[in-house]
Parts: structure tokens; sequence; C-alpha cells
């Protein structure tokens, strides 16, 4: 018998999340990661995370979407069985924009309205409502869209949270153990999942059908303690859209862009312009914020934009990837049916689904 039923190369947010869930169900597992239990090289260290569907209906696929929905009711269970305390906040988010530009609004409402698959619908707020929700923002904004259902968690905290969950549930974490041929972890476990998102390329790419590849986004994390906002603000903007993310203790997580590259390299000076000046236009007092840091990240993207889980039954591996920028928002749906795969294949069976996604065989 080997000493691991199931292997987990990658342990960014899917890989320490399905680690978790696995030792939860009492298969034996193994995590390499290539970094710390910081999750410092992974997507997820960078991220908003924004718990954001119905924002991400206006140009998402409905199959993510409703992931999204099922997803937030896992975190709040989740974040109960959790020790680690994490920033969790369900109080929707706020839609603004500038008069000038009130033609993108009417645009994102008609995305809304078509995209609408029983969601509670937005709600217009006056300037009034506005004043009255958001006080800062009173008479800076003359209309606003609130999005009852949507949520935001703290990034790093939930990633070190998991972490630790993992190795409670009895997670043999390997950390700085980059996985560069995965058929080597065969000598440890009976299968091998690859969780190891845009590090996962070259063999994702390899076994044919869907191409993953990067999709470069930057952030800025600023503290402004003199700014109180109480939820996600997302402006509507012809050049630079872009989100406020006010966490706790003054620190606002302001992005992202989204460029079709998988250069890594720092933030352009362009973006950073862009990411400052459309903060400043929420609100002057940024202005006196003070940058920590300024981040890339790769997120790792399919074709359709939706994830997918593929299972090579012959080399007993299963590849889960194409998180895109919603991991946070879809990875506990996405590792409920990477766990249900594994159940199955464990079991000597072939699931054609799992939860909510369909399982993809390659080869035999
Ligand atoms: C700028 C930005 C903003 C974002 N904002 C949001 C948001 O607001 N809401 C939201 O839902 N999502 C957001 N995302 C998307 C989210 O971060 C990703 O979808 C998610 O992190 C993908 O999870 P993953 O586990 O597949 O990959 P990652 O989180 O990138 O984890 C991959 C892990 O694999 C490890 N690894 C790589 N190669 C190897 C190797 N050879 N051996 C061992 N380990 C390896 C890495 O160390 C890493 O820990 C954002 C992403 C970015 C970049």
């Amino acid at each position: 018998m080997k000493p691991y039923q199931v292997a987990i190369a990658g342990g960014g947010l899917l890989g320490r999340l399905t680690a978790w869930r696995l030792a939860e169900q009492g298969i034996r597992t193994v995590l390499y990661d290539a970094g710390s239990p910081t999750g410092e090289n992974s997507a997820a260290y960078v991220a908003a995370a924004m718990l954001a569907p119905a924002a991400e209906a206006v140009d998402g696929a409905p199959e993510v979407i409703a992931l999204g929905y099922s997803s937030l009711k896992l975190w709040r269970q989740y974040l109960k069985r959790i020790n680690s305390p994490v920033f969790f906040q369900e109080n929707g988010s706020l839609i603004v924009w500038h008069n000038q530009d009130a033609a993108l609004k009417n645009r994102f409402l008609q995305h809304l309205e078509r995209a609408h698959n029983g969601m509670q619908p937005a709600q217009q707020w006056s300037a009034d409502d506005i004043a009255r929700n958001e006080p800062q923002l009173g008479g800076r904004f003359s209309q606003g869209l609130f999005l009852p259902e949507e949520g935001q968690l703290d990034n790093r905290q939930t990633i070190a949270a998991l972490a630790e969950a993992a190795q409670q549930a009895g997670v043999d974490c390997r950390w700085h153990a980059p996985v560069d041929n995965l058929d080597e972890l065969h000598a440890q476990a009976d299968w091998v999942i690859d969780c190891r998102g845009i590090g996962a390329r070259q063999a994702w790419n390899q076994s044919g059908g869907t191409r993953l590849r990067g999709i470069r986004g930057e952030v800025a994390r600023v503290i402004a303690p003199e700014v109180k906002l109480n939820r996600p603000v997302r402006l509507l903007h012809p050049r630079y859209p872009l989100y406020v993310c006010p966490k706790e203790n003054g620190l606002y997580v302001i992005g992202a862009t989204q460029i079709d590259s998988e250069d890594d390299s720092p933030v352009s000076v362009r973006s950073s312009l862009e990411l400052f000046s459309a903060l400043y236009a929420v609100h002057p007092a940024f202005g006196e914020g003070r940058v920590l840091e300024t981040n890339v990240g790769l997120r790792p993207t399919l074709v359709h934009d939706r994830p997918e889980i593929r299972c090579h039954a012959e080399k007993q591996l299963i590849e889960a990837n194409g998180l895109f920028r919603h991991g946070f928002m879809i990875s506990p749906s996405v590792a409920e049916a990477v766990v249900e795969t594994v159940s199955g294949v464990l079991g000597g069976n072939r699931p054609e689904t799992a939860g909510e996604l369909p399982v993809l065989y390659c080869g035999n």
C-alpha cells in the first residue's frame, strides 16, 4: 500500500482547499507546493477576493455564476470550521459612475438583466441612499446600483487559514517543494491531482484540448484609515473600470487590470496611473493613503473562461484548472467537484459529472 491515496501538486487556493476537504473525508493526502503556507507564489496571494457573482454575470458564463452562488454558501460553512480568523463580509457591493458615464450604467444594467438567473435584482440607489449607506460617498455620486448578494474575503488570511486547516485535518503539507514531474508523485500516492494554476501550463497544454494561458492582473494595496467604506465599490469608467475593496484596519485592495499577457514583471507606470486616478476619483481622501504594495498575478485561464476537471484514468491523474478571475468566487464548488471525482475513481468508478461540473476524460 502506498502511504497516500492522493498527492496534490500545487497548494495555492484550489490545491489547499481540495487537500483540506479530502482529508476531512478521511482520504490520506500529501500536498506539494513551490512556496510557503503564506502562498506568496499564488495568484490567490495577489487577488482582491471579491465574491461577486452578480457583477460578474455581466460578462461571465452562466455556469460560473451558478458556481459563484453555491460557493458563497460553502464559504459560510467552511469558515465556521476553520479555526483561524478570516475577514468575510457579505454586505453586497455598490456600483457607481460619474454623471458623464451614465451610458455605462445603462449597458451594465442591460447585461445584468440578461444574465439574471434567479438572483436578487440590483437596487437603484439615489444620492440619499448612497449617503445613508456609504456616508463618505455622500454627495460624490448622484446614483448607484446596489448588488445585495455579494461579499468578499481577505485573500491572504484565507489562504493562510486553509493551510493551517489542511494541516490540522491531517494533510501532509510539503512546502518549498516544487513538482516538475507529476509521475514521480505516483511513488507516494495512488492518484495525483494537478492544481498548479498557471504553473501547470506546460503539462496541461501537452494533453491537447483547451489551452491554458495566463491573464495578467495588477492590483495595489493602500492603507487609508481616514476613508471608511462598508463594502466593495466598483467604478464604471470608460478607461479605468476598477474596484476598491475595504478590508480590515484601513486596508484597501484596488484592482484590477486585465491584460491578455503572460508577462509577470512589475506593475507598469500606465497601470499605476489608471489604478490610482480611479481610486482618487472614488474619494480624494485616498490621496493621503499610503501605498503598501503593487502586485502582479497571472490568472489561470481557459479559452471559454470556465474551470475544467480533466481525468486521465490510465495515468491516475486529475487536472483541475481555469479558475481565471473567479478563483475565490468559485473554488469551494470546484474543490467539492474534485473531491467527488476523487471519491469516484478511488471507488473504481468513472463519474461523468461531479457536483456542478462535467468530468472530462483524456486518453482511455
Ligand atoms: C490581480 C488579480 C485579482 C483577482 N481578484 C479576484 C477576485 O476579486 N475574486 C476572485 O474570485 N478571484 C480573483 N482572482 C483570481 C484568483 O486569484 C485565481 O482564480 C485563483 O488564485 C486560482 O487558483 P489556483 O489554485 O488555480 O492557482 P493559484 O492560486 O495561482 O495557486 C497555484 C499554486 O501552485 C503552486 N505551483 C505552481 N507551480 C508549481 C510547481 N511546479 N510545483 C509545486 N507547486 C507549484 C504555486 O506555488 C501556487 O501556490 C484574481 C487574480 C488576480 C491575478
